[in-house]
């Protein structure tokens, strides 16, 4: 064999080894029309792509997670599901034009699950044990669902919990449902406290707040809304039960809206620490700039609370003179989060913190949906024995040795490592987190090309030497 017959089977074999170590394929995306969400990080990847068509399908604790300003234009259904623990979103860095009473503009920034919505839907999510707390020198809006909203719709949502906003602007506001804007809001649930505080004292500001929404023209439609709203400003107050101030925009567009079948219940405490006090605060929309909207069907329970005392800011409980808390555990059902109750000894004031997911209680017989593989987790569905629903949990992997299939009884759901290491493989294809690091198989074949390399070298020494001494016998 001549010595480049040797190099060109050694450039071969080098050709081999680069296609194998090359960039693999990645896993399939969620190219596909529904994108089904099931961990936290599943929920993050909605900032990569706002416009997609996004399904629910398991109860998610949000506690702690850094939650990305989203601008939203996409369809999202949470199936009914809960999304617990919204603690730490991010406040927007886009913003967009609002309008106080003047029509006089201001850029503002926005904060909620989704900063903002434009042209989307969002629906069956349920949004509990909200605990937003921001604190900004900025104009600004807080809302659950959505801090602005435009041309939207919102319907049979549920937001639960606490939303405060301390902030030194001209123009912001906190709102139940939504901050800012207009769209549709329909058949869903509010049980928040609401908190504004005005830091400066110096500016006459504009404050807005509403157990749906702080300022905008919504149309509401068959909502229950329980408020305990807490406003402290040095400048213009406008609350309400639903709205804090109900205005059209821009100047001069004209349309008719609609505010029927909502149930109201709950107060607004408030101050406004002005000499040219108004101090809107109603049952419905604080104040209306535009009276546009059909009015049918309403129940309201509602007591307007106003204060005057400017030092103090308002807050929940900040009347009691002997706080003292008795706590107790509630567990969570299969529907419910579980959550610690606090109820004050003297006056009665209860919250909660320290919420959990529901969780079902899986019998030992389940059916498998799909089977596991060495990577990827099966799915098995389970009977609840408490309530008799079908819920799916996660299998566990295979194993690589050649047992047969796993016989032991798998555990279900909520099991946060297996399901997010299986997440993580299926949203970041590169990151491989699955056992055997990806380096190993191209590191192997590797080393054989260089081994080959190696003896491929000493026979063509060998074969040269063993010619010369041929030549030299000669
Ligand atoms: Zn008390
Ligand atoms: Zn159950």
């Amino acid at each position: 064999m001549k010595a480049t017959s040797y190099v060109s089977l050694f450039l071969l074999l080098l050709l081999v080894c680069t296609a194998v170590t090359g960039p693999r394929a990645s896993a399939a995306d969620g190219s596909g029309d529904v994108i089904r969400i099931y961990t936290a990080e599943d929920l993050l990847q909605i900032a990569d792509n706002p416009s997609g068509n996004y399904l629910l399908m398991s109860d998610i604790d949000l506690n702690g997670v850094e939650w990305p300003a989203i601008t939203f234009s996409g369809r999202f259904d949470g199936n009914n599901h809960i999304l617990l623990n919204l603690n730490k979103p991010a406040v927007s860095t886009e913003t967009r034009v609002t309008y106080d009473g003047n029509r006089k503009t201001y850029d503002t920034v926005f904060c909620g699950l989704f900063a903002l919505l434009e042209h989307a839907e969002v629906k069956n999510v349920r949004l509990l044990g909200v605990d937003i707390f921001t604190d900004i020198e900025a104009d600004c809006f807080v809302g659950g669902i959505a801090g602005y909203a435009s041309e939207s719709t919102i319907e049979n949502c549920e937001v639960s919990g606490t939303l405060r906003l301390d902030v030194t602007g001209k123009m912001f506001g906190v709102g139940g449902i939504i901050g800012y804007g207009n769209s549709v809001v329909r058949s869903c649930k509010a049980d928040v406290t609401l908190i504004n505080i005005d830091k400066d004292a110096s500016t006459r500001d504009e404050e807005f707040l509403g157990g749906i929404c702080a300022a905008g023209y919504p149309d509401m439609d068959g909502n229950t809304i329980s408020i305990k709203g807490f406003l402290s400003d040095h400048g213009y107050v406008h609350s309400g039960g639903l709205v804090g101030m109900y205005i059209v925009y821009p100047k001069r567009f004209q349309r008719d809206g609609f505010i029927k079948n909502n149930t109201l219940e709950g107060f607004i405490t408030f101050f406004e620490d002005n000499t040219n006090r108004r101090a809107y605060c109603e049952k419905q929309c604080g104040e209306i700039m535009d009276w546009v909207f059909s009015d049918s069907g309403n129940v309201y329970h509602f007591t307007r609370d106003e204060r005057k005392t400017y030092n103090v800011n308002l807050l929940p409980h900040g009347d009691c003179k002997d706080p003292t808390f008795d706590v107790s555990e509630i567990p969570a059902s299969c529907t419910e989060p579980g959550k610690t109750m606090h109820m004050c000894r003297t006056c009665g004031y209860t919250y909660f913190d320290n919420y959990t997911l529901p969780v079902h209680t899986p019998g030992e017989e389940y059916t498998t949906v799909s089977e596991s593989t060495l990577t990827e987790q099966g799915i098995a569905e389970y009977t609840c024995t408490e309530c008799g629903t079908v819920f799916r949990g996660y299998l566990p992997l295979l194993t690589p040795t050649p047992t047969p299939l796993p016989t032991e009884v798998p555990t279900p759901t909520a099991v946060p490592e297996e399901t997010s290491t299986d997440s993580a493989d299926r949203s970041t294809p590169a990151s491989g987190e699955t056992g055997t690091p990806e380096w190993v198989l191209p590191a192997a074949i590797a080393g054989v090309c260089v081994l080959a390399a190696v003896l491929l070298f000493i026979v063509i020494l060998r074969e040269r030497s063993r010619r010369s001494r041929r030549s030299r016998i000669r």
